[in-house]
């Protein structure tokens, strides 16, 4: 006889590794106990060796999905006599706060019980077992079981209870576990109009969207709006009525075979698009598929995903056909939560709304993932993957809240060696918003069980997250720069102490000089940075107003690269909009009014493509930027000429030369294609010449890329390829690229800026 302790970590806990551990020992003949630990799960074993080292193979071989082990680590103990092989209940272990897993989607089993008609679960939409389901959307509290969910409403019925109770079965512990005859119902309600009570909702929610309607429908961390996707006049009227003017709606298709037929997907995207977390995947969009025109409008990328709860294959399959599904709000107003306030707030926007008795806990939006340059890349990190934990370098001194950015805003707590992104909150512009980000906060430090008093905050003064760190009393306040945090986050995720040459390139950021930055150069520490390099900055006139009416920042451009006279009669940008706009553009920048500068590279790519493709304005943030990404042809052709002012501190970035060359061009006559393509080329060239000249004079570093220009699929990849290959570059994955990723950054540089002032 010998003895192991097992320690495994990964996705092992809330998933049914436990019961799988179990089956698996028993069979190979081994005693002993598992049970979930802080860090994962624990094994004790006991048998002969060989019998061991069968069942060490057996657990390395791996665990049924959704469960994924990372790493098993198997030492030597003094052996017990034991008769069986237990589970014990992790409740008297300490932490819990690894015990709530993120929300699951549908398991392949489940989906068969809820389509078979001879199933007791036959079209009951609030199946689970413990491989899917509701995790995180319906904790309340901690330990995580039935008690601290919103389940805890709905007692089990003796058929319920016995799978629950029998650890050989599928729903062994799995907290949710209900069925028609114990368990939430769904009803479908009538805004406005009369409805008659339906006896098969998601029959009769299917019969409306077939006639043109847009149903809300309650889900799992929020309300979706839906209508059919094809249907051209009811997607135009979801349009009109949720006010969103251009942005693309993510569409939902019933299985991978359908959403084939609406794009071109690479293997890596099917992999996302079926994957447990199953979020909203950006993917290039098929002409001519029979979807109405205003679902994406304009733009190439059409959002796409797979039902992810028993209600939506039902659904699915009863329309036969894809469904609009986007966040049921407002403009940019949080998702809905309650009953009532989903009935009140969208009475004016759906027809109906399929409801359902089980509350949400915790709000959490679709998470959204596209492949941006060969790497699966988090653009939105909430549902399906929040909680999860990040495994951290190095454990921080004590914990910490980092609020976040002001756009697309999510939180991060710290604490011990791990790190835990909130929902996305989105951005911090509403009252609603504001409340929903508080209460996060607090439902997350409830289930972590932390309640930090070190405070991380962006040096922005205005922002709602800055102005909710420095009111809070009794904490320990860390303001850190944006682009700093933007650095340290792509650290995090690859776990790199630094120092690292990162390039931070996005729209906007507070510098710590008070300016606006975004084209930045920085060499990072854990606790501090130097900035290195940085673009000349570009005007804004009328501030905010310039990131919606690019055309300023074109006309600024244009006014700072030829001496403040451009001639700009010829281009054809400028043909729609009245001379006297123009002219108060012009005065703004000349006296100096309302014209902040900003070196966001964001800016440039408004800019450059507002001129190149006539377009004067973009409807949401991105907008013009997306569509010129996409645009670009793929000939083999030059930067634009441009100058690095190597005297200055930082350096500087001039894009002077190209925005000369690029209005030539576009006088010309030449495509935007071709104009797309040499700008791109351009900055992919400025970013890896900077970095060269400054890793010459830093020795061999590694190079992280960072900011959500980086989503941008051309500059990439450009700067990936055109680095020498003895360069290691780190980019996101997990991590979002944009401004919802800063917070681990903003946590970890607070925790070493604390550590270094002892
Ligand atoms: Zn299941
Ligand atoms: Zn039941
Ligand atoms: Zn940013």
């Amino acid at each position: 006889m010998a003895g192991r302790r097992i320690e495994i970590r990964g996705t092992v806990q809330g998933v049914g590794f436990r019961p799988w551990v179990h089956g698996v020992a028993r069979c190979a003949g081994v005693t002993g106990r598992v049970r979930n630990d802080p860090r994962g799960v624990t094994i004790e074993a006991f048998a002969d060796e060989d019998v061991l080292e069968g069942f060490l193979e057996q657990l390395r071989a791996g665990a049924p999905p959704p469960a994924r082990v990372v790493e098993l680590r198997s030492t030597p103990i003094p052996e017990v006599e034991l008769d069986d092989f237990v589970i014990e209940s992790s409740g008297a272990t300490g932490d819990k706060a690894l015990s709530i897993s993120p929300d699951l989607a549908t398991c392949t089993e489940c989906e068969a019980e809820v389509l078979d008609p001879s199933n007791r679960r036959y079209g009951y939409a609030f199946t689970n077992c413990t491989r899917c389901g509701p995790r995180f959307t319906i904790a309340t509290g901690i330990p995580y079981d039935r008690a601290a969910t919103t389940m805890s409403a709905f007692e089990m019925c003796p058929a319920c209870r016995r799978e629950y109770d029998d650890v050989e079965d599928r729903r062994f512990h799995a907290q949710p576990n209900a069925c028609p005859e114990c368990g939430p119902s769904l009803s479908l309600v009538g805004l406005g109009g009369d409805l008659d009570p339906a006896t098969d909702p998601v029959g009769a929610t299917a019969d409306l969207l077939k006639r043109g309607a847009v149903v809300a429908i309650k889900g799992l961390g929020g309300f979706h709006l839906a209508c059919d996707a094809n249907d051209a006049a009811a997607v135009q009227l979801l349009r009109e009525r949720k006010h969103r003017d251009e942005k693309p709606f993510a569409v939902m298709t019933g299985d991978l075979d359908a959403a084939r037929q609406l794009a071109e997907l690479t293997p890596e995207e099917e992999v996302l698009l079926t994957a447990p977390e199953r979020p909203v995947v950006l993917v290039r969009a098929r002409p001519e598929t029979g979807l109405a025109r205003d679902v994406s409008l304009e733009s190439p990328l059409l959002g796409l995903f797979l039902p992810y709860t028993p209600l939506h294959h039902l659904l699915l399959a009863a329309v036969d056909g894809p469904l609009v599904m986007t966040s049921a709000n407002v403009s940019d107003e949080p998702i809905c939560r309650d009953n009532d306030e989903a009935e009140r707030r969208l009475t004016g926007i759906a027809d109906a709304i399929l409801l359902h008795d089980r509350d949400i806990a915790m709000r959490c939006d679709d998470s959204v993932v596209r492949v941006i340059a060969g790497t699966p890349t988090i653009i939105r990190r909430s549902r399906g993957f929040v909680p999860r934990p990040f495994q951290l370098a190095r454990p921080v001194a004590q914990p910490v809240l980092a609020c976040g950015a002001h756009l697309k805003n999510t939180f991060c707590i710290a604490s011990g060696d791990t790190a835990y992104f909130g929902p996305h909150i989105g951005d911090l512009e509403t009252v609603a918003a504001l409340d929903f980000f508080e209460e996060a906060i607090d439902r997350m430090q409830t289930i972590l069980g932390v309640r930090p008093q070190v405070v991380a905050h962006d040096l922005h003064p205005g922002y709602m997250s800055t102005r909710y760190a420095k009111a809070l009393a009794d904490s320990v306040q860390v303001g850190v720069q944006h682009h700093h945090a933007h650095v340290a986050s792509v650290m995090a995720e690859h776990r790199v102490c630094g120092p690292v040459l990162g390039v931070a390139y996005d729209g906007t950021g507070f510098g710590d000089d008070g300016t606006s930055w975004g084209g930045e150069f920085l060499l990072c520490f854990p606790n501090r940075f130097e900035r290195l390099a940085t673009f000349r900055p570009v005007r804004l006139p009328g501030g905010d107003r310039a990131m919606r009416e690019v055309w300023r920042i074109a006309y600024a451009m244009l006014h700072d690269a030829f001496d403040g006279s451009p001639q700009i009669d010829s281009l054809p940008l400028f043909r729609g909009i009245a001379p006297e706009s123009i002219r108060i553009v012009s005065q703004m920048i000349e006296r100096d009014l309302n014209a902040p500068r900003a070196r966001g590279v964001g800016r440039y790519f408004d800019g450059f493509g507002s001129l190149a493709l006539g377009r004067p304005v973009s409807t949401y943030e991105g907008q013009v930027a997306i569509a010129w990404d996409h645009m670009a042809s793929d000939e083999a052709c030059d930067p634009y000429p441009f100058a690095l002012d190597r005297s200055t501190s930082p350096m500087e970035v001039d894009l002077r030369p190209a925005v000369r060359a690029a209005f030539e061009e576009v006088v010309s006559g030449m495509s935007p294609a071709h104009v797309s393509a040499r700008f791109h080329n351009t900055v992919v060239t400025v970013t890896v010449e900077v970095l060269e000249a400054l890793l010459a004079e830093l020795g061999r570093l590694p190079v992280a890329l960072t900011g959500g220009v980086f989503h941008n699929e051309r500059l990439a990849a450009g700067v990936a390829e055109n680095l020498r290959n003895d360069i290691r570059v780190l980019r996101h994955g997990q991590v979002p690229p944009g401004d919802g990723g800063i917070a681990l950054g903003q946590a970890l540089i607070a925790d070493a800026f604390l550590g270094d002032k002892g």
